[in-house]
Formats: structure tokens, C-alpha cells, sequence
């Protein structure tokens, strides 16, 4: 969603005439766009910022400035220990940020700033701000999109920071992504995200249910009907809200991936009730089965928690074998990490980081050995791949990915870039797989230079 929110400003500002930069070095306006679910992620952008601080003196001109998570949850407290930084935007205004970046070099243009050091601090909430992230500044032959579908979150789950970064619920009509995934595919694009918080809860407060459905199976069925689009993916959904008529979309809508990543967070009940995630590991390993049973071969990702304040090794072993039942094709593996404001902060029993650190090392032991062993199945098949670009370790390969959200690699010219390309799998590990374009159309070996 981050990805997303930067490229509505990189847009924006592009309409006003600026370019990309190749780095921070070259750039006249720097903006981090933060992340504030952990507190790694945090520090990562604060140190960030202190190391672009050296560079203010030297180039007085240049606009430093905060966007996103932590620039809500923190606002102007931003500018105390960082005087360089010229601009903190949050998270329901990042349609303002033009304007303000304007702004701020003009009046750096005109001196106006020496004395005392003028700053904009914008977190305000705005009504209707989740259909702000609408424009696309598409890069050549990109075939897949993120398209915003709704914004914030109204779960309340315990360890989460979101709902105080992003606000409550708000989203976007069938109408306007509609439209949004039209544009896209008529420049070419092949695949779109569609992406929310509790992406499978969109529109539950403002827009009815029609014939038994929801409103999120009605937007899956809309943009289905797009023609020209190949796939059709969503993230991230919870577990609570994935109802019968989402599951019967993988039956009738075959643009839907073949990949759902559903957050579990933890195999046991009673940390689950801790998080609040309002569901049992037996309810979810159910679910799970039903998906499987709608769409064959469906490919299962997740993220998970450790360390949870209140984990005991009986609860993690648990977790353990949720993970060992459940067999996910791949899993993020997250060690607790406190978040300012909220319960789970405040909770008792807080796990020291040498727990979090080994369950982690044990959790990620255990999901590579199924990701190897799952991708090791599929050597020797040929898959359809959306070849989205260059790898990015070696430039005479091609990276893409299969409907069931596989990385894949192999050799091939920049023509390929932005189609649809049948690879035979030649060799895997659990992240990726190594194959060969088959069939008359591809060529085998063409290197691009
Ligand atoms: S559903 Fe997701 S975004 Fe919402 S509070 Fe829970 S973890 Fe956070």
C-alpha cells in the first residue's frame, strides 16, 4: 500500500513538471514514505532522515519530508531532533503534498524560511480521501498495477498500529476502481492488486449486499468483466469476513489468481484472543481447506507473529503445527514488535527478544523446508507467467510470476517484457524457479544488452 501511496505523489509531482531522480543525492525534493507496523521500520526511516540531514547543509534548497504512518502517528514531534525536515504529511493527505512541496521551495527561493525554520505539518483526517490514490504514473511495458480500493481498518487487533495510522474504514466505489482498472488495462497492463487493510471486508459500511453477495465478491465480479485483463489479485484479507460467496468467486471467476495470502498471525487460540483476531486456528484450517476445495492447486501464503506477549512454548509449538498442517506454499515470519498506543504494548508477560529471535529462527527453518519441498513439485511443469521485468541480480534474466504468485526466472529478450510467457520449471528453491520459455513465440537464449 506504501508502493501504491509513493507513486500517487511520484504522479503527481510529475504532472507539475518534475522528473525522477536517479537517487537522493541528485534530487531537489526527498520524501520517505514511512511504515510504521514495526518498530525496525521506523528507525530504519528516522536513520534515514539523520543521515540525510548532512547532506542539508551542503544543499540548502533541497525539501526533506516525512509521509505516511509515522509521519501521522508522530506529526510534529518529527522536527524536534531533525530540523532539516521541511514537511510531514499523513496518511489521508498525501493529494496535498504537491502543493505543499510548491510551496515550501518557493518560499526557501525567497529566503522566507531562514528565521525562524518554516516547516508544514499536515495529518489531518480527510472525508472521502480513500479515492485520492487513483492516478498511475506507469513505467514502460509494466504489466501489473496496485489499484486502492479502500483505506484504514476497523479491526482493533491488539499488536496493530494501523488503525490509528490509517483511520476507520473508508472505500472507494465499484464505479471508480472500475474505471481506475479500464485505464490501466487500455496502457497495457495485464494484472492488477487490488489492495485494503481487511481488503475482503470493502465496502461493508456504505454499499448492500446484492443477491447473497458482498460487496467485495460484487467489485471482484465488475473487474472481472474487464476486458483484456489476464489476472486479478487481492491483499490483504482477514480471515473473518471470508465468506461463502468469497470462496465460491474462486469457483466462477478463473482472472482470480491462484494464490491467497491470509494472515493467521498464530496457530494458537489463546494467543489469538489476546490479538483479538476474533477466529480459532480450527476455523482458519477450515477455511483453508474450503479455498483448497473451490480452486485446485491454490497456492497459501501468510504472515505470522512470534513472540506475542503471553507465548509460552506450548502456544508456539502450536503455531508450529498449524504451519506443518496447513502446509503454506510461503509465510512471513514476524517477531513481535511493540507498537506505541497499543493494548498488546501494555500487556503483561512481554517475551524477551532471545525467545522472539529463536522461535523466529525455528518458524522460518520450518516454512523454507515446505516452500522447497512444495516448489520442488513443480520442476519439470510448465507454467504461465506474467513476465513483469529484468532480474534484478542478473541482467540477461527475466523475472516473472505464475498465477500462483511464484517467482519465476529465466532467459529471455526485453520483448517478453509485460506478456504472458509459458516456462518450463528446470530447478527450484523455496523463493524461486529457474525455467526456459517454451513454444514457438519464445525465444530461448536472446540476451538483452
Ligand atoms: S485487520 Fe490487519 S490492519 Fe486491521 S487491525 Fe488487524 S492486523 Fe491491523
Amino acid at each position: 500500500m506504501n508502493e501504491r501511496d509513493s507513486e500517487q505523489v511520484a504522479h503527481s509531482l510529475i504532472e507539475r513538471g518534475y522528473e525522477r531522480a536517479a537517487n537522493e543525492l541528485e534530487a531537489d525534493v526527498v520524501l520517505l514514505n514511512t511504515c510504521s507496523v514495526r518498530d525496525m521500520a521506523d528507525q530504519k526511516a528516522l536513520g534515514k532522515m539523520r543521515m540525510l540531514g548532512r547532506m542539508a547543509n551542503e544543499r540548502p534548497h533541497v525539501i526533506f519530508g516525512f509521509l505516511g504512518c509515522m509521519a501521522q502517528a508522530r506529526g510534529d514531534s518529527l522536527l524536534k531532533n531533525l530540523p532539516h525536515v521541511d514537511l510531514v504529511v499523513g496518511t489521508q493527505r498525501f493529494h496535498r503534498v504537491a502543493d505543499y512541496v510548491e510551496d515550501l521551495r518557493q518560499r526557501k527561493r525567497t529566503r522566507a524560511m531562514d528565521d525562524p525554520r518554516f516547516s508544514i505539518v499536515d495529518i489531518e483526517e480527510e472525508t472521502g480521501s480513500q479515492s485520492t490514490i487513483r492516478e498511475q504514473q506507469l513505467l514502460p511495458k509494466q504489466a501489473t498495477a496496485f489499484v486502492s480500493i479502500m483505506q484504514g481498518c476497523n479491526m482493533r487487533c491488539t499488536f496493530c498500529i494501523v488503525p490509528q495510522t490509517r483511520g476507520a474504514e473508508r472505500s472507494r466505489t465499484i464505479e471508480e476502481i472500475v474505471d481506475e482498472v479500464r485505464v490501466l488495462v487500455s496502457r497495457d497492463v495485464k494484472e492488477v492488486t487490488l489492495l485494503g487493510q481487511i481488503v475482503n471486508l470493502y465496502g461493508r459500511h456504505e454499499f448492500e449486499k446484492l443477491d447473497n453477495k458482498s460487496p467485495f465478491v460484487q467489485l471482484l465480479e465488475a473487474v472481472h468483466e474487464i476486458g483484456g485483463l489476464e489476472r486479478v489479485r487481492f491483499t490483504s484479507p482477514h480471515p473473518i469476513g471470508f465468506s461463502d460467496d468469497l470462496i465460491d468467486a474462486y469457483r466462477r471467476l478463473p482472472k482470480l489468481a491462484c494464490h491467497l495470502h491470509l494472515p493467521v498471525q498464530s496457530g494458537s487460540n489463546k494467543i489469538l484472543k489476546a490479538m483479538h483476531r476474533t477466529y480459532t486456528a480450527e476455523k482458519y484450517i477450515d477455511l483453508v481447506q474450503r479455498v483448497r476445495d473451490a480452486r485446485r492447486g491454490i497456492a497459501i501464503t501468510t504472515d505470522i507473529i512470534v513472540g506475542f506477549p503471553g507465548e509460552t512454548e506450548a502456544d508456539f509449538q502450536q503455531t508450529r503445527a498449524l504451519v506443518e498442517q496447513v502446509r503454506f506454499d510461503n509465510a512471513f515470519v514476524f517477531r513481535y514488535s511493540a507498537r506505541r498506543g497499543t493494548p498488546a504494548a501494555e500487556m503483561a508477560e512481554q517475551i524477551d527478544e532471545s525467545v522472539k529471535e529463536q522461535r523466529n529462527h525455528e518458524l522460518l527453518e520450518v516454512v523454507n523446508q515446505l516452500a522447497v519441498q512444495i516448489n520442488q513439485r513443480l520442476v519439470g511443469q510448465t507454467f504461465e507467467v506474467l513476465c513483469e521485468k529484468p532480474s534484478k541480480t542478473n541482467p540477461f534474466r527475466l523475472m516473472g510470476r505464475t498465477r500462483t504468485n511464484k517467482i519465476v526466472l529465466f532467459e529471455g529478450s526485453d520483448e517478453l517484457l509485460g506478456k504472458l510467457v509459458d516456462v518450463r520449471i528446470e530447478r527450484a528453491t523455496g523463493f524461486s524457479l529457474y525455467g526456459t520459455p517454451v513454444g514457438a513465440a519464445a525465444p530461448i537464449t536472446a540476451i538483452a544488452i
